[in-house]
């Protein structure tokens, strides 16, 4: 059994592992596919403090190593069930494992938001994608659209410009929440294309493949056609922790309810990062989150 068992290996997951063997405890660290979490897909990270600019990638493996270097366990596993009994929480995973600890620090992070339209799930890694560092080259020379309004948008849009033939940029509203440095690069770009305010109103197939979009003026109603050969989905994330409703207070959009320190009403269980309700998600506060849990996990471990 080990002290403290965390779910996730994002930013705020491997800043608990740090932490928490820094301390001196035992750690176990499930990932369910490759650390860093959406860290790993940014292109380039610019406000991360002491990193002028890096690939999200580079800075994935760095802390990865640094949790590594400190002797944090680890293993890969999609977790889909926690219990308490007693006083050990057992984790459960559906590749079918049961792990022991005394405490559970959650930092499972979210999952790319669906635009719920008719085919998108069979469109997936047909023309439609959620992640354009990972599929952008397949375009290369192509026309893509990227739906959305903030950062993560404007970053796909950024990227896919350096690609494709021209690149359309579709959001709901006539502003953005992005950053405006972000804006003003794009709208420089000869091979950028805004579309405002629009929405995407149906997927267009071809041969099981996405061929366009039909659009929707978000004022005016009207609709148009585009021909796309990609769509690039932007428009934010959610949580992860529809299974462990029964065990932890979430909010209406599913976001665990805890304070800064990552407490929970549970005992020996502490959540980290962008599954926890609050007003800022990057990198610098899934950091903090991972470090406020894990010392707030040490703390309970001590009988504080
Ligand atoms: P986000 O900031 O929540 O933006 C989501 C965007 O999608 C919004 O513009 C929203 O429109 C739009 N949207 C939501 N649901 C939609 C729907 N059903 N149909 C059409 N549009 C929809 O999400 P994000 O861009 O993934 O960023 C998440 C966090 O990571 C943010 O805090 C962001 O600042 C941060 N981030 C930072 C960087 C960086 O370089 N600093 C890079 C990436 C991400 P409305 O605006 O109309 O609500």
């Amino acid at each position: 059994m080990v002290d403290i068992l965390i779910v996730g290996g994002g930013p705020a997951g491997l800043t608990a592992a740090i932490y928490a063997r820094r301390a001196g405890r035992s750690v176990l660290l499930l990932e369910k596919e490759g650390f860093g979490g959406q860290m790993a897909f940014a292109p380039r990270v610019e406000n991360y403090p002491g990193v002028e600019s890096a690939a999200g990638a580079a800075l994935a493996e760095r802390m990865t190593d640094q949790a590594l270097a400190l002797d944090t366990e680890t293993d890969i596993g999609t977790v889909c069930a926690l219990r308490r009994e007693g006083d050990v929480w057992f984790t459960q995973t559906e590749e079918g494992e049961t792990w022991e600890s005394r405490c559970v620090i959650l930092a499972c992070g979210a999952r790319p938001r669906r635009l719920g339209l008719p085919g998108e799930d069979e469109l997936l890694g047909q023309g439609v994608s959620y992640c354009a560092v990972c599929d952008g080259s397949f375009y290369r020379d192509g026309v893509a659209a990227v739906v959305g309004g903030g950062d993560s948008a404007l970053q796909e849009a950024l990227l896919l410009s350096d690609l494709c033939r021209e690149v359309f940029l579709i959001h709901r509203r006539e502003t953005f929440r992005g950053d405006a440095e972000k804006q003003r690069l794009l709208r420089a770009r000869d091979n950028v294309r805004f579309l405002t305010p629009m929405t995407v109103s149906a997927l267009r197939a071809r041969d099981g493949a996405l061929a366009g979009l039909q659009l929707r003026n978000a004022l005016t109603g009207e609709t148009s056609e585009l021909s796309v050969d990609a769509l690039f989905v932007s428009i934010g994330h959610v949580p992860e922790l529809g299974a462990f409703a029964d065990v932890l207070p979430l909010t209406a959009k599913g976001y665990a309810r805890t304070g800064e320190d990552g407490v929970t009403p549970a005992p020996g269980l502490f959540v980290a990062g962008d599954c926890r309700e609050k007003a800022v998600r990057q990198i610098a506060t899934a950091v903090a989150d991972g470090a406020n849990a894990a010392m707030s996990a040490c703390r309970w471990l001590d009988g504080e």
